[in-house]
């Protein structure tokens, strides 16, 4: 009675806190309201006494427990009128009181998911968005006048006019590589030049392109076995390895001289206005064969490209905008694809000038998609450059010379769409109808910055012609890719997150080429660091990380959440070590290490040791001191390399060898010197290492312990693989002599750390291999920072002479043979002969055109994939020099 009369207690059963805050769906005209309930609700739910504490008492109260009846059966009701709305199961009251509230809570959590998908397509629908229409035109071609889809959700922007333009990525745009006729290449292989004749040759065209028969042979065309087709196609592609990457115009390039008269002050011959001058539309092969007629007889041209990256591989060239003197061309790239080649003709003649702004990625687009190459150009951003313009951009340069205000809004349009919206097409046209003019001040400038020296404009050619070299590479996914983008984003991961992070990249790197999308559309990659820092364990928790949660994700999210299950699954260590097992696979010689600290892991990689075949090293593992006669150990000298020795010491002593003939003072110096033992030589296993003998000793030191359990482990070990040695070749060898024997051990020792290593890279890789080894290690231990001595070993050590006393796999003292050598472990001698495709590897620095750097992205809130505005690369391949 007196729970029933208290405020306190007329309240919720806690259970129904988040019944209450989820089904809690309001209208917006009732949220205000809707908004203080939920919140007094659950101010209130959170003042109740809690379940298993002062709950139990108060249930012990008959006035109570009915008074929680009623108001239990009142919200059930209340939860089961508003999941009907929304068309929900709701059996609430079917269920069996005991276990039911498990199972109505789940059912609870289904309506939430309903009510909550609704709202999004509300949402989207009140953004704009219009999941089943037709493509997105832009503003003035089709109403609604602004569209964005699901993708593209308008930002906070608040500037309307761009707002307009940032529609661009169309969801229902046919995938104009559907109707391309040789189907895109995104297999994991260089790319080939993709040219058969060449135009204006003067060395002509190795005869792997001008056969068409070997070109497009494939192993499977060959009429014999496929073990032995592969075979015969790889040695007939061998013998053209060289061709094939090699720039088709390299030798006239490097011939190219540019003539006196473009060395000469020209005279700057003015831009005809826009509505003065014709602009054609070129989409079939009569028309593109006149404009290459047209443009080998002019002296110079400019060209431009559009270009769409986000729902293709590798991209797409969508357009070509040529300008001569009088008239504007655009091009269909789409529909004239394998037909643009023909443009060689006048592309690749020196006598034509090629006027480009930026061609960086024009020439590399030409090559991958267009099979064209640019013989003379002029680059006008290289110009600007030369001339320290305070800005490179072309609407700096438009406004600069032309004063024209030119509007970049759409360069980041679908440039897919077709019809070509006209304000498209009025945007690409002026992208070079100006740049003739242009190309003719920059020259002036030029040649009046240096005095009429042609000196400047001379290097302004000859970067160009650097440009026009430039060949287009294929993205090539390597074991290790995923570690250039890992450092770039500078997280720290562990070797579980590092794990899924390879392995997502791998699943997007895989999707994306399959799917012919780009790997930002497959999965960004702030989302992808996302699920790989959480690592969800379930399904659900992936989607959580992704917001939109892209297509692909959603289809395969099964997959994904069996990788990062897989990534769960291997032992946990700190990040650094695990990037070290996978990339350290090509140990570079390094020819000395000044400082040595063994506990230095900074400074100790694999690249700090020469290289070395297994066979040769000598590795004593497990002795701390080396017992041995200075004389037999021959493996000393091979140490060398492995072992730096200090260059700076204090403790450099020069007293064993000739103790004899030493004076009493000089003993007694020596002495005292050697009483300044080096901390660290006791981490070396060499013979030089250097302990104070009193210390090694003396009971009362750390040395002393440290020295005699390391001794008794490394007898323990030496004394078990004794008898597994033993039993094998029963008594063909007794016990021979101690070197040899000591020799033998160490062998074994360094070959199974070896198997070691393979066993936890297997495991990660779950391979199987190495199963037949008797002792194995645990895996966790392996790569272990700090290993810490177990008291159970310390006790065992004390009794050593117990020969069945087995080791005990949980001790392992510091052991860097064991993190320094398993580098070399797996380093496959990788077929030399065969491409390597690190040396295809693109290099984002040469992308920019801006030597300061990528821009800091002032163009970020006219992309149009909003989502990813400023916050990632968008998967895209190339850093954006402002054009
Ligand atoms: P432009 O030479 O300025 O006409 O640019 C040609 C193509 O480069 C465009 O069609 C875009 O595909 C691409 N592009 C230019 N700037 C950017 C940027 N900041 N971000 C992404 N793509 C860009
Ligand atoms: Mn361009
Ligand atoms: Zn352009």
């Amino acid at each position: 009675t007196e729970a029933n009369q208290s405020n306190k207690y007329r309240k919720l059963h806690p259970s129904w806190k988040n019944v209450l805050n989820n089904c809690c769906l309001f209208s917006l005209s009732a949220l205000q309201y809707g908004l203080s309930a939920v919140v007094s609700a659950t101010k209130a739910s959170a003042g109740l006494p809690q379940a298993g504490d002062e709950y139990d008492f108060y249930r012990s109260f008959p006035g109570f427990q009915e008074f929680c009846e009623t108001a239990f059966a009142d919200m059930e009701n209340m939860v089961c009128l508003l999941m009907q709305h929304h068309g929900c199961r709701a059996h609430m009251r079917d269920h069996n009181k005991l276990t039911g509230l498990e199972e109505r809570f789940d059912l609870v959590v289904d309506s939430n998911d309903v009510i909550l998908e609704k709202v999004g397509i509300l949402l989207d629908e009140a953004d704009g968005v219009n999941r089943s229409q037709q493509p997105v035109m832009p503003a003035g071609f089709q109403p609604p006048k602004i569209v964005v889809s699901s993708w593209n959700r308008k930002g906070s922007d608040s500037k309307r006019g761009s707002e307009t333009f940032r529609l661009l990525h169309a969801k229902n745009i046919t995938r104009p590589q559907l109707k391309f006729k040789e189907k895109i290449d995104n297999s994991n292989t260089p790319f080939i030049p993709k040219i058969f004749i060449k135009p204006n040759a003067i060395k002509p065209l190795p005869s792997y392109f001008t056969n068409k028969q070997i070109r497009k042979e494939r192993p499977e065309d060959l009429d014999v076995p496929a073990a032995l087709a592969d075979l015969i196609h790889q040695q007939r592609t061998q013998e053209h390895v060289e061709d094939m990457f090699a720039h088709p115009y390299q030798y006239e390039l490097d011939h190219l001289t540019v003539p006196e008269r473009m060395l000469s002050k020209p005279e700057p011959q003015m831009y005809k206005p826009m509505a003065e001058t014709k602009c054609s539309f070129i989409d079939t092969l009569e028309d593109l064969v006149a404009l290459n007629e047209k443009l080998c007889r002019l002296s110079e041209f400019a060209v431009d490209l559009e270009h769409h990256s986000y729902r293709s591989f590798l991209g797409i060239t969508c357009l070509m905008q040529i300008s001569t003197r009088d008239e504007d061309f655009i091009i269909d790239t789409l529909e004239l694809r394998s037909e643009m080649y023909i443009l060689n003709e006048a592309f690749t003649d020196p006598a034509v000038i090629k006027v480009f702004h930026g061609a960086d990625s024009d020439i590399e687009w030409l090559q991958k998609d267009l099979g064209l190459y640019v013989v003379n150009l002029f680059d006008t951003h290289q110009a600007s450059r030369a001339l320290n313009l305070a800005r490179h951009s072309l609407d700096h340069l438009l406004k600069f010379f032309c004063n024209v205000d030119s509007d970049k809004r759409y360069q980041l349009a679908d440039w897919r769409i077709r019809p070509l919206p006209d304000e498209m097409f009025q945007y690409a046209r002026a992208d070079t109808h100006y740049l003739l003019y242009i190309y003719d001040c920059l020259r002036v400038q030029l040649l009046d910055f240096n005095h009429g020296q042609p000196g400047l404009l001379q290097s302004v050619w000859n970067k160009s012609r650097d440009i026009s070299l430039k060949r287009y590479v294929k993205p090539i996914f390597t074991e290790e890719s995923y570690l250039e983008l890992q450092r770039k984003q500078k997280r720290s991961f562990n070797t579980q997150q590092l794990t899924a992070f390879r392995l997502l990249f791998a699943w997007r790197d895989k999707l994306a080429r399959q799917e012919d999308e780009s790997t930002g559309y497959v999965l960004p990659n702030h989302m992808m660091i996302k699920i790989s820092e959480e690592l969800p364990k379930e399904p659900q928790g992936i989607i959580a990380c992704c917001n939109p949660v892209p297509p692909l994700v959603r289809q395969q999210v099964t997959e994904l959440h069996l990788l990062v299950k897989e990534a769960r699954d291997i032992p946990l260590l700190k990040a650094e070590i695990g990037a070290q097992q996978k990339k350290g696979l090509t140990p570079v010689k390094k020819p000395e290490v000044t400082l040595f600290g063994p506990h230095d892991t900074s400074r100790t990689s694999e690249s700090d040791f020469p290289p070395f075949s297994p066979d040769e090293l000598p590795v004593k593992q497990g002795m701390l001191f080396s017992d041995d006669e200075p004389g037999k150990d021959v493996d000393m000298e091979k140490m060398k390399g492995l072992v730096a020795s200090a260059k700076i010491t204090l403790f450099e002593v020069e007293t064993k060898s000739k103790q004899g003939s030493l004076t009493a003072a000089q003993v007694k110096a020596s002495q005292i010197i050697e009483s300044f033992h080096n901390p660290f030589r006791m981490y070396l296993p060499s013979k030089d290492v250097h302990v104070n003998k009193n210390a090694k000793f003396d009971p009362s030191t750390k040395i002393y312990e440290i020295s005699k359990r390391w001794k008794l482990q490394s007898t323990e070990q030496q004394q078990k693989e004794m008898e597994a040695k033993r039993k094998a070749r029963e008594e063909a060898k007794e016990l021979a002599k101690k070197v040899s024997e000591e020799r033998n051990k160490a062998k074994q020792s360094y070959q199974e750390s070896l198997q070691n290593v393979a066993t936890v890279r297997q495991q990660a890789a779950e391979s199987a291999k190495g199963g037949g080894k008797k002792r194995e290690r645990v895996a966790s231990e392996v790569g272990e920072s700090t290993p810490k001595p177990s008291k159970k070993l310390m006790k065992s050590a004390e009794k050593p002479s117990k020969k069945d006393t087995a080791p005990k796999d949980d001790f392992k003292p510091f052991d860097y043979h064991q993190s320094d050598f398993k580098v070399f472990a797996g380093a496959k001698s990788k077929d030399s002969t065969q491409f390597d495709p690190n040396r295809q590897a693109y290099d984002p620095s040469k992308k920019h055109k801006n030597p300061k750097g990528p821009k800091s992205n002032s163009s970020a809130g006219n992309r149009s994939l909003s989502y990813l505005a400023g916050k990632s690369d968008r998967g895209f391949r190339h850093n954006w020099p402002k054009r």
